[in-house]
């Protein structure tokens, strides 16, 4: 791997700006995680495309990120690149019969928001999700019951080597934070179908599912959302809470007193901790309930 020579060949690319040294702490929502190799912000296709053949070409690991709102990133890091994607991929277009087109780099609370104003109802399960249309699509956000993938009409992805690869809704299977698109293809943009209904009935249940959300979630600290996925009909909240977890503290983070499934930065948490109440978390519920919690949150930089 040659992180130099992907740096010396893509600092001329006028489609993407290379950095090295960003620190993943700035840019996940759990403010945790070392420097990478190289961040990349590519602002159109053109600039992506050339950006993963040079990746490959020097054997540079990448990543796509959104907003990191699903991530748990290492202390020490990540060696490699982590492409993130804005410009010409955080665009939004209504369309006449009831579609809007976004962007993966598009934030997911303006889709929300926007499909709201144009009074086209179906992605108020999302309202107050952080991140990116990408990362919603790539989990399959939304609540227990609702998610993204019920609204996707098509989603056009890059794949590297080969190019656009356009995908109908209903050839991806969609599940519980999970959906069937490859792995190793970058969702660049994501057609929803949506109905129309009255803007003021959409807000209004806007309105209350953000009042619930505020009321359930830590939404005011640092996280990274659902720390497991919670699993069939089970709540990890509740097993956690079972096992007398809740309000756990090691180092800098704690498991959140509101919503025992998150883990909180309360200030200066390291990877490690969140590691460390995610271990003790996963014992005590195989130990007591006989369940073994899989993680939700991605892990940026964990490999050997
Ligand atoms: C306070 C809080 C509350 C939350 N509540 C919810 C909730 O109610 N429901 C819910 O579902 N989630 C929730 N989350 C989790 C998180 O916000 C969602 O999973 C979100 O959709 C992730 O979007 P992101 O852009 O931040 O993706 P990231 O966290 O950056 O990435 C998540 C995954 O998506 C992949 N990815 C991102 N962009 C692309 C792309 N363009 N192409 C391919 N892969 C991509 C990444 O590689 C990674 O594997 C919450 C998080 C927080 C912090």
């Amino acid at each position: 791997m040659s992180l130099f020579n992907a740096y010396m060949s893509l600092s001329g690319v006028t489609d993407a700006t290379v950095t090295r040294g960003e620190r993943l702490a700035h840019h996940t929502t759990l403010h945790v995680g070392g420097p990478v190799g190289l961040w990349i912000v590519a602002h159109g296709y053109t600039g992506l495309a050339r950006v993963v053949t040079v990746l490959d070409r020097e054997r540079v690991p990448w990543v796509v990120l959104g907003r990191g709102s699903n991530v748990l990133a290492a202390d020490k890091g990540f060696e490699g690149a982590i492409i993130t994607l804005d410009d010409e991929f955080a665009r939004l277009s209504v369309g006449d019969d009831g579609t809007v087109t976004a962007g993966a780099g598009l934030l997911l609370s303006k889709l929300v928001n926007e499909a709201m104003r144009h009074g086209l109802s179906g992605l108020e399960p999302c309202v107050g999700i952080p991140g990116t249309v990408g990362g919603a699509v790539s989990m399959d956000a939304g609540t227990r019951h609702e998610w993204i993938g019920k609204r996707v009409h098509d989603v056009v992805t890059y794949r590297p080597g080969e190019g656009m690869r356009r995908y109908d809704g209903g050839e991806i299977e969609w599940g519980y934070r999970r959906c069937t698109l490859p792995a190793d293809e970058i969702i660049l943009e994501t057609t929803f179908t949506l109905l129309p209904a009255e803007k003021a009935a959409i807000a209004a249940d806007m309105d209350a599912r953000l009042r619930r959300r505020r009321q359930s979630q830590p939404v005011g600290k640092p996280s990274c959302g659902s720390v497991f996925v919670n699993p069939g009909t089970s709540s990890v909240g509740m097993l956690v809470e079972g096992c007398g977890l809740k309000g756990l503290v090691k180092g800098g983070a704690q498991v959140s007193t509101t919503h025992a499934n998150f883990i909180v930065n309360n200030g200066g948490a390291t990877a490690a901790d969140v590691v460390s109440l995610m271990g003790t978390v996963h014992d005590a519920v195989l130990e007591r309930y006989k369940v073994d919690l899989r993680p939700e949150v991605k892990l940026v930089g964990f490999g050997a």
